[in-house]
């Protein structure tokens, strides 16, 4: 590692990667890439001499830009953002360029530290109660996706109930989720050796906007109970992938409490928002869970990847996960006295783990609270806007309320006579594939009670209102080509 080669060569894949960033906009935002156009385009084998940047940052140009999806393009509208931004990238850089390696405290010492700092200040920032702050008796770990946080949970859950229970009543544990919960708590449930037959997919409706209702959990639960079954984990949504639908945390934070269950808040996407005060509703009773996540990675600015995981016990999560080989146990003196050490290495999965801390919290000084919430702010107007044309439009219907910036919509049934649902799905999905294919902007899609709904998640760091109100001329004018709008 060179320091001037490495200067040279950082600055070339950042301007490479300003050009980028300039020009995103004009490249259709979803590739015409065949399965396999990469393996034909390279050598079957590595170079044997080690190549120039410049040559290399070529063929990145030639041959891999134009197979990517462009998740920057600010005509990207698809499953939920995975955001960029100069101070993600800056953190990042320091993250990567540093390239500490905080599994215990000792092994990095100010890694660790601004860790904790920056989970306070984000479980603060979005309005945690303070029982999951480190300065409440709570704390914070930051993982690389919501997926390796609920495998955590659920085995710091587990490992809860088995102390009452005989090692055999793993097999009467049952977690619980609803329709719309997102698939991580099946395989977690899995994972963590929870029977197939007890995961609880408890069903939503149009009647609570797709959230779940205290009492069908309850249905659920006292069902098992009478069964000798032991209800261990139920998961909250706060914006589920989907719909973008909010389970009610308090009716079901006291329902948990009841029965002992360990209560999940997984606010993945949604958790951005609820920075600003207007969503402080959608946390209220989070004093009642045990658990909360969110990834800044999706809509706060911050590159991949980074997952905040908040618990209001530490002590069942380490637990669950410690392990302490000779090799890593601390020999310093406060280590040994205990003094409030955090070692993440048994907050998380993995023993290897990156500097993400200092990502976080360079997104955080650079951009500042108000900031942030400027920038959600932003993104919830213009997907407001979209849902105010849909509206508007008698030949489209919103299906579930735009609580933050996902807008989630079909082409009703037209013209005389009831076309049936498959027809109308069929359309649906020719006009998802047709506004994709004009790569003019790209959108994902979902299913809601059988029915296909194309899915618009507005939030991309360069998307503006010009972006979305573009997009929604593409819609009309492809509805009308595949043959949707007989009345423009
Ligand atoms: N939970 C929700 C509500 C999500 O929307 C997603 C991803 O979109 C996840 C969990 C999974 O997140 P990750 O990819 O970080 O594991």
């Amino acid at each position: 590692l060179d320091p001037e080669t490495f200067a040279r060569e950082s600055r070339a894949v950042i301007n490479f990667l300003a050009g980028y960033y300039r020009d995103v906009e004009k490249y259709p935002v979803q590739p015409e890439a065949m399965p396999g156009c990469l393996r034909t385009l390279l050598p079957d084998a590595p170079p044997e001499n080690g190549e120039q940047m410049d040559v290399i940052l070529e063929e990145v140009w030639r041959h891999i830009v134009p197979a990517l999806t462009h998740w920057q393009s600010p005509k990207f509208f698809g499953y939920f953002q995975a955001n960029a931004s100069t101070a993600g990238f800056a953190g990042e850089m320091l993250s990567t360029g540093l390239n500490v390696v905080p599994f215990t405290r000792a092994a990095s010492p100010a890694a660790t530290e601004l860790e904790s700092v920056v989970m306070d200040w984000m479980g603060k920032l979005a309005g945690l109660p303070d029982c999951f702050l480190f300065s409440g008796g709570g704390g914070g770990v930051l993982h690389g996706s919501t997926c390796e946080a609920v495998v955590c949970t659920l085995a710091a859950a587990r490992d809860r109930a088995l102390s009452r229970l005989s090692h055999e009543g793993i097999l009467r544990l049952v977690v619980y989720a609803s329709d719309q919960s997102h698939s991580t708590f099946q395989k977690g449930a899995r994972i963590v050796g929870v029977p197939r037959s007890n995961f609880r997919v408890i069903p939503t409706s149009a009647a609570s906007s797709y959230g779940l209702t205290a009492a069908s959990v309850r249905d659920a639960v006292e069902a098992d109970v009478a069964s000798g079954l032991v209800p261990l984990y139920l998961c909250a949504t706060v914006g589920t992938t989907g719909l973008g639908a909010v389970d009610p945390v308090r009716d079901l934070g006291e329902l948990a409490r009841e029965h002992g269950i360990w209560l999940h808040v997984d606010a993945a996407y949604a958790g951005s928002a609820l920075i600003c005060p207007e969503f402080h509703e959608y946390i209220d009773g989070a004093e009642l869970a045990d658990s909360v996540s969110m990834n800044p990675h999706k809509w706060f600015l911050t590159n991949m990847d980074c997952c905040c995981l908040w618990v209001a016990s530490p002590a069942a999560l380490t637990s669950a996960l410690s392990t302490n080989p000779e090799y890593l146990s601390n020999v310093t003196e406060e280590s040994a006295a205990g003094a409030g050490v955090v070692d993440y290495k048994d907050w998380q999965i993995a023993l290897s783990r990156p500097f993400r801390a200092i990502k976080l919290w360079v997104v955080l000084r650079r951009y500042g609270g108000a900031g942030m919430r400027a920038y959600i702010r932003r993104h919830v107007e213009m997907a407001r806007w979209f849902e105010r044309a849909l509206e508007a439009d008698e030949r489209f219907e919103v299906i579930a309320p735009t609580r933050f910036s996902l807008v989630t919509f079909p082409i009703r049934p037209w013209h005389e006579g009831d076309p049936g649902d498959d027809a109308v799905d069929a359309l649906n999905r020719k006009l998802l594939v047709a506004v994709n294919g004009s790569g003019r902007a790209f959108m994902t899609h979902f299913m809601v009670d059988g029915k296909f709904v194309i899915r618009m998640a507005v939030g991309g760091a360069m998307t503006r209102m010009r972006h979305v109100q573009d997009t929604w001329e593409l819609v009309r004018e492809k509805a009308k080509e595949v043959g949707a709008l007989t009345n423009d």
